[in-house]
């Protein structure tokens, strides 16, 4: 019953309908195997990238399709649609890899890129440590240069692909005494296989279950000076500012597709389960509350998809997606809670996906920048707070 979604071509409905068919045939099979184990496999990465589904956005010149972002916005869509959060595409391909694209150095971009949109190399970026994560200029993880390497040393906490990632982008000061702070962070390119990386626990979450998310440490570890993300020094935190906005379009795009996953399961159970003699559907308050989530998911997805069309024509919309990310991902927990309440008792069993849904949307107001340091992004563009100011916290 979705509305019409008039951003997208006739290729871009062509390559969604393939997309679809591989997730439920490839993946949605799969996923209760990953949720169980907390990983997933490999294989399914080099399927996805052999169907050409990592780097769609990504420059033909080094393997990518170079076609427009609205092609990845497709595969996080349908992922999430599927539940596959195990397979955490938006963050290899919306995230990590136009890091490569954009500011590696040629070397770098044809050295990883390839592999990366192949799946052979799975992408994971290190900002977060255990006392920092929404300021970042305070990290304490330093890279100290010694001749033609670097040495890196410090923790790294919460990093998705912890434990089965082969490249990391990772937030480091080269300079620790600069002043402003974030004017010492550069971003370095860490081989898994580097001697000193050291791969900590696998963390035991609430949510995302067939997910990795780890620790990380560097304990003396050295890395090529070309593994410096495009070869300056201090640029870190710039970079890391113009990449958020996609970041956090990304988790955007996935929290609506989610919504609405949750939002077409709890019909269906409504319309099935029955109550006094009638079908839970047809109480006038799971009508109400169904229609106004439905009115809800649309208003989302229409604000989404003008900001997915701005991002394509490639403006800064740092102010608006700051605003999405909040309200799809508040939304997407308010409705999960409230479909599951729907569902009652069912809806508190794990065998009931709701339930999971309810698990899996109460991160998406803390990463990629938690809800609140955007309202402080928001707030600071409206004038609140004086001038925005770049050298705090996570904030574009
Ligand atoms: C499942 C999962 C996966 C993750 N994956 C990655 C990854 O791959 N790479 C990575 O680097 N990180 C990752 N993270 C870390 C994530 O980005 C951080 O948890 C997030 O940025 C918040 O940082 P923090 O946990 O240190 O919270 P803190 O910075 O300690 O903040 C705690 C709370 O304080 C409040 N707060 C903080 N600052 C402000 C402010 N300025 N104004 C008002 N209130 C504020 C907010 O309510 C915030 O939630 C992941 C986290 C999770 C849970």
């Amino acid at each position: 019953m979705a509305m019409n979604r008039d951003i997208f071509t006739e290729e871009h409905d062509l390559f969604r309908e393939q997309v679809r068919r591989f997730v439920d045939k490839e993946v949605a099979p799969k996923i209760p195997g990953w949720n169980a184990s907390g990983s997933c496999d490999r294989d399914v990465w080099l399927r996805m990238g052999a169907e050409g589904f990592l780097g769609a956005n990504a420059p033909a010149e080094y393997g990518g399709a170079g076609a427009d972002f609205l092609y990845d916005a497709i595969v996080v869509e349908e992922l999430a649609r599927a539940r596959a959060h195990a397979l955490m595409m938006s963050l290899h391909s919306g995230v990590c890899l136009p890091y490569l694209t954009s500011f590696g150095t040629e070397e770098q971009k044809r050295r990883y890129v390839p592999g990366a949109i192949r799946g052979e190399i799975l992408l994971g970026i290190a900002m977060t440590e255990p006392a920092t994560g929404s300021d970042l200029a305070a990290v304490q993880t330093t890279a100290r240069r010694d001749g033609d390497h670097y040495v890196v040393n410090g923790s790294k906490m919460f990093i998705s692909h912890g434990q089965a990632g082969d490249l990391f982008i990772v937030v480091a000061k080269t300079d620790p005494t600069a002043k402003p702070a974030h004017r010492g962070i550069s971003l370095i390119l860490v081989e898994a296989d580097s001697p000193g990386f050291v791969r900590g626990r696998k963390l035991d979450k609430l949510g995302l279950r067939g997910q990795d998310t780890s620790e990380i440490f560097f304990e003396d570890c050295r890395v090529p000076v070309a593994n410096l993300l495009g070869g300056e020094e201090g640029r870190g935190f710039m970079m890391l500012m113009e990449k958020l906005q996609q970041e956090r379009l990304v988790i955007a795009v996935g929290s609506i597709a989610s919504s609405r996953r949750s939002l077409e399961d709890t019909v269906q159970y409504t319309l099935e389960r029955r109550a006094f003699g009638k079908r839970i559907a047809e109480f006038q308050n799971t009508q109400f509350k169904l229609a106004e989530l439905a009115t809800e998911v649309e208003i989302g997805q229409a604000f989404v998809d003008k900001l997915l069309a701005a991002h394509v024509r490639g403006e800064k919309i740092v102010t608006e997606v700051s605003m999405a990310k909040w309200w799809t991902t508040e939304l997407q927990k308010r409705l999960s809670g409230q479909c599951l309440q729907l569902h009652g008792g069912y809806g508190f069993m794990m065998e009931y996906p709701i339930a999971s849904d309810y698990a899996d949307a109460a991160v998406q107001s803390i990463y990629a920048g938690s809800n609140e340091v955007m309202k402080v992004i928001i707030a600071r563009r409206l004038g609140l707070e004086g001038r925005p100011r770049a050298d705090e916290a996570r904030e574009g």
